[in-house]
């Protein structure tokens, strides 16, 4: 599933008429056109970074480490030219927009992957980057399918074999978009999905000019999904594990650990409770229920009763992504940690292992997040009211989600405990493990 964090992208347009004072809308239209400038100009004179210091083996660390560019057009560009666009960042000069009473134009910038809607399937930049990303998909592919047959033995030969052929059926598609109001939707900020219906990896066009590490450690983690351990009992390209017989119940019990992710495990009784409970602060809030509705919720106890087993670990199902999530992170982390481990040279394989976590970085880094909403407010200088309600909104994303949809686990957690736990990763990026984290095998 994807990284990316839920924000409410309509606020700005309903913005209008809201104000209180009359702010000083030319001053304002003057900074933020200096805002799209300042923008524009970081655009063109980004330069190569290097992989970072990180300090500590967690997620804020490699995030701090990443600070000095959160008011820049780019997070990171690498001596191959491949870049990391500050997404978050880039967002909001775009969005702030709908502060001023004239329109003003979107900021033009160059990049086409930062701007997707301004990609064709023509363009040879497109193709040779499509192929180069297909090129990493085969060999996450490749790996992932290894890490299964390392895992084999005499009692779980079948469901591993049943597992590898799913994992070598799996196909990438990168969709391009032409409807920004779309692209917001699937593919607000870079990352990629997993469609069960099709046994397919769906990746954002913003991902494909990103490092390779970048891009292979994201479809890696999307592949885990095929067998995760909800989708592992699902009928995907035309076969399922039996029930009760995940070869990865081992792992799972391991992530489950306060030492490890501390993945959530909820019993039968723990789920038919919250059903229960739902069902009462529904009557408490609306009055007494009618029948069909009582009927209903009683329905969902019994689905639990009857499924528990098959969909216990699914999100939709336990309202909790934790073992999905861990376990997609987990695959990648093992394939991503054999990868490094390749790596003869030790400059290469930190700059390998940093890259490998820039995806999600300009929009889950809190301290990225706060030094580029501190730029926006300089800019706004209190001339935009409804800011300050919106900042809330994209630092606690997860507060103001749709309440149907169940969210990510902190990434932070997920990071630190997960990928940051393998002892390849710590020894490529050269920080020094939590002594409280212990890695799952
Ligand atoms: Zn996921």
């Amino acid at each position: 599933m994807k990284f990316i964090a839920l924000l409410a992208v309509t606020f700005f347009t309903s913005l209008w008429g809201f104000a209180q004072t009359e702010p000083d809308y030319q001053a304002l239209f003057k900074n933020l056109q200096n805002l799209q400038q300042d923008l524009k100009q970081s655009e063109k004179s980004a330069v190569t970074c290097e992989a970072a210091q990180v300090k500590n083996c967690k997620y804020g660390d490699f995030c701090q480490s990443l600070r000095s560019q959160s008011q820049n057009f780019y997070l990171y560009k690498n001596s191959q030219g491949k870049t990391v666009p500050n997404s978050f960042f880039i967002r909001l000069v775009d969005q702030v927009r709908a502060c001023l009473d004239q329109p003003l134009p979107e900021v033009d910038t160059t990049d086409v992957f930062a701007n997707p809607l301004k990609l064709k399937k023509s363009d040879p930049l497109y193709k040779s980057e499509l192929a180069r990303t297909q090129k990493i998909f085969a060999d996450s592919q490749a790996r992932v399918v290894k890490l299964l047959e390392s895992r084999k033995n005499v009692e779980n030969s079948k469901e591993i074999d049943q597992e590898i052929k799913r994992i070598k059926a799996i196909k990438i598609a990168a969709p391009l978009f032409t409807d920004k109001r779309e692209l917001e939707r699937e593919c607000a900020y870079p990352g990629a999905n997993y469609d069960s219906t099709n046994n397919t990896v769906v990746i954002c066009p913003q991902m494909l000019g990103m490092p390779d590490a970048s891009i292979f450690s994201v479809l890696s983690h999307e592949i885990g999904h095929a067998v995760d351990p909800c989708n592992v009992y699902a009928q995907i390209a035309g076969d399922s594990v039996a029930v009760g017989k995940n070869p990865f119940n081992e792992v799972l019990s391991c992530l489950s650990k306060p030492q490890s992710m501390g993945a959530k495990n909820y019993s039968k009784q723990q789920i038919k409770d919250a059903i229960t409970k739902e069902e009462k602060d529904y009557a408490k809030s609306l009055g007494p229920l009618s029948p069909e509705v009582k009927a209903e919720y009683e329905k969902r106890r019994k689905i639990v009763d009857q499924n528990f087993d098959k969909y216990r670990y699914c999100r939709n199902f336990s309202r909790d992504a934790d073992m999905q999530e861990g376990f997609a992170d987990w695959v990648s982390a093992k394939v991503l940690s054999q990868k490094i481990a390749e790596i003869k040279d030790p400059a290469a394989a930190k700059t390998y292992a940093f890259e490998a976590q820039l995806t999600s970085a300009a929009s889950e880094c809190e301290s990225v997040k706060v030094a580029a909403i501190n730029r926006i407010e300089v800019a706004l200088k209190n001339d935009c009211s409804q800011f300050a309600d919106y900042k809330e909104q994209l630092l606690h994303a997860d507060d103001y989600a749709d309440p149907s949809k169940v969210p990510h686990p902190k990434i932070s957690r997920r990071v630190d405990k997960i990928l940051f736990a393998q002892p390849e990763m710590q020894k490529a990026l050269g920080c020094t493990p939590e002594s409280s984290t212990s890695v799952c095998d």
